[in-house]
């Protein structure tokens, strides 16, 4: 994490760093990434008992709120808790207008440049910058927004364009950048960027993987074989028996299913390492039990170790494998499995 986060700053030398937390900062666990990411300017999120647990946890730095109040209680909240408050729609703003001055607290008031999923169009954008400068609890008004193709070339362009055109002549500091324009887009930097995905190690383009990004896996997987048989031709494995030996071959079976969040729609053929070495799943992922081919790994027997994605295998390939991205993986590692904070 703090590898990472140094590489986010080197990539954005000029820009204050939020590093994106939400989600149980991306499963890796709240309280491993506030350590991780000490260095960052400011923590951002979306869950408020979240960002109350980080204010116990002693983080006083700011705290930035990315989907804003969801009720006037968040604000109450916010103010106590000195939050910074995104503002994408005009109840918030009602929230905040029946506040007093007596706490403060910092605002980003949040522009559509095409997700068409959360802020103001250009015309409101103005006036809801109007009103929240009129506000008595508004501290400091940032502009922000959220790019929907910052990881294809060009794809923040009319999103930029956007943009500056309608926070031309609006005083504030500007937050645009997700991982993929801290990488790619240098001048969407501005004043603030809001890394998330790399500071895990994935990567945030379908097209560059997180090593040749310089970027480092915060996360490993890791379990062992539960038992080990040998297959003869003809026979098959697991569930729906999807996968059949066209030769005499040993396997693996590996304590991690899809209860542990193992994506169950990862095929045959899915990489993963057994004692350093890399091999394949076969068959389908099962609840508490996938299975490896050994045949490439040598004479391994019950208790190697094995690593589902982390150094050897990275979880972007696992995700591509499931037909889906290193973010949902890592989001969906689930409650039982042991967790160990290394660092
Ligand atoms: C999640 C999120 C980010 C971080 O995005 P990554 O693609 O993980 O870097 C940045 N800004 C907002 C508003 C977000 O919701």
């Amino acid at each position: 994490m703090r590898h990472n986060l140094a590489r986010a700053r080197q990539c954005a030398p000029a820009a204050k760093a939020w590093a994106v937390v939400k989600a149980d900062a991306y499963g890796h666990g709240l309280a491993a990434a506030m350590q991780g990411f000490e260095a960052a300017d400011g923590l951002a999120l979306i869950e408020f008992e979240q960002a109350s647990r980080l204010r116990a946890l002693g983080w006083d730095k700011p705290i930035l709120m990315l989907e804003g109040a969801f009720d006037s209680e968040d604000v109450q909240t916010a103010c106590d808790l000195n939050l910074s408050l995104v503002v994408h729609q005009p109840l918030q703003i009602d929230w905040l207008e029946r506040r007093d001055g007596s706490r403060q607290i910092a605002v980003f008031l949040k522009y559509n440049s095409g997700m068409n999923r959360l802020g103001f169009e250009t015309q409101e954008f103005k006036m809801a910058y109007a009103r929240l400068l009129k506000a008595d609890v508004v501290r400091s008004i940032s502009l922000a927004t959220h790019f929907a193709n910052s990881d294809l070339p060009g794809g923040a362009d009319d999103a930029l364009m956007r943009f500056d055109e309608a926070s031309r002549g609006l005083t504030g500091e500007r937050c645009l950048s997700n991982s993929a324009a801290v990488l790619a887009v240098p001048r969407a930097h501005r004043d603030a960027v809001r890394p998330g995905i790399m500071l895990y190690g994935a990567t945030p383009f379908a097209d560059r993987s997180a090593a040749q990004l310089e970027l480092q896996p915060a996360m490993q997987l890791r379990s062992r074989l539960i038992a080990v048989r040998r297959l003869s031709i003809g026979d098959s494995v697991g569930y729906g028996s999807t996968f059949v030996a066209d030769k005499p071959m040993r396997i693996g079976v590996v304590a991690c299913g899809y209860a542990d969040g193992y994506p169950r729609h990862a095929p045959t053929g899915t990489p993963i390492a057994v004692e350093g070495l890399r091999t394949r799943t076969l068959g389908r992922v099962a609840m508490d039990m996938l299975m490896v081919d050994l045949d490439p790994v040598g004479t391994v027997d019950v208790g190697a170790s094995v690593e589902l994605w982390g150094q050897r295998v990275p979880i972007d390939e696992v995700a591509q494998s499931a037909g889906t991205i290193g973010y949902e993986l890592m989001c969906a590692l689930a409650p039982r499995v042991p967790r160990k904070v290394i660092g």
